[in-house]
């Protein structure tokens, strides 16, 4: 299918689940996640009028950025290594794997401004998903206070692959408690205003639950 194609019945979806739960869909934003695909279903991907790309790794970020750079919003989803935080750190526009105060002392010798970071929490306790326990956000938070470079714009997590709806609810609402409660801190380096979480195979219900930013592979560009 085309991109094009794909995108208007992501959208349907969303608006559905958007009436279903009195939400505007204006305040979601849809990242396509280009990491499976070539340059050319890239540029289609733009031509239908994403503004917003994710890639997981360096070297696919490097691909398409250097290809596109200023036509699209950059978010970098996947696991950062510190040692690659120089390569991508002053060309990215959103970062969503802050995971550890190491990476955070990265940004901060290496940020040229300061960096809009979700943190990236392990909701479902998997032990392969990276992500900071839930029970340890709050210091986490805390101790970000005196990094210059960093904005905590919001949380995301990765759910299982699963299909069991009211699991994947039910750690969706989980992001969205924490989210909520560091919120309502009013701390001037973490607004925490945003949720990044959902992938194709659940974004319905991570819009039901409150996720401003998708990112969606798969079912848009693979
Ligand atoms: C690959 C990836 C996605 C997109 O997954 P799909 O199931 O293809 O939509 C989203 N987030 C992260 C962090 C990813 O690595």
């Amino acid at each position: 299918m085309d991109v094009a194609n794909n995108l208007q019945t992501i959208q349907k979806n969303i608006a559905h689940a958007c009436q279903a739960c009195q939400r505007k869909k204006e305040d979601i934003t849809i990242i396509a996640v280009t990491k499976y695909v070539t340059i050319e279903r890239t540029e289609e991907t733009l031509q239908a009028g994403i503004t917003d790309l994710g890639e997981n790794r360096l070297e696919g970020f490097l691909e398409k950025y250097n290809h596109f750079h200023d036509r699209a919003n950059w978010h970098f989803i996947g696991t950062l290594q510190s040692r690659k935080v120089k390569d991508v750190i002053n060309h990215i526009d959103v970062l969503h794997s802050l995971d550890r105060i190491s990476l955070a002392k990265e940004i901060e010798k290496r940020a040229n401004k300061q960096i809009d970071c979700f943190i990236q929490v392990n909701v479902s306790g998997e032990e392969s998903k990276h992500g900071v326990r839930p029970e340890a956000l709050f210091t986490f938070i805390e101790k970000l206070k005196t990094y210059s470079k960093i904005r905590v714009i919001g949380l995301m997590t990765m759910a299982p692959h699963i299909k069991d709806e009211a699991r994947l609810r039910s750690i969706f609402r989980h992001l969205a408690t924490l989210r909520n409660d560091i919120h309502m801190q009013n701390l001037i380096h973490a607004p925490c205003n945003f949720l990044s979480m959902g992938m194709s195979n659940d974004y319905t219900i991570a819009v039901e639950e409150g996720a401003t930013h998708l990112r969606v592979g798969t079912n848009l560009v693979g």
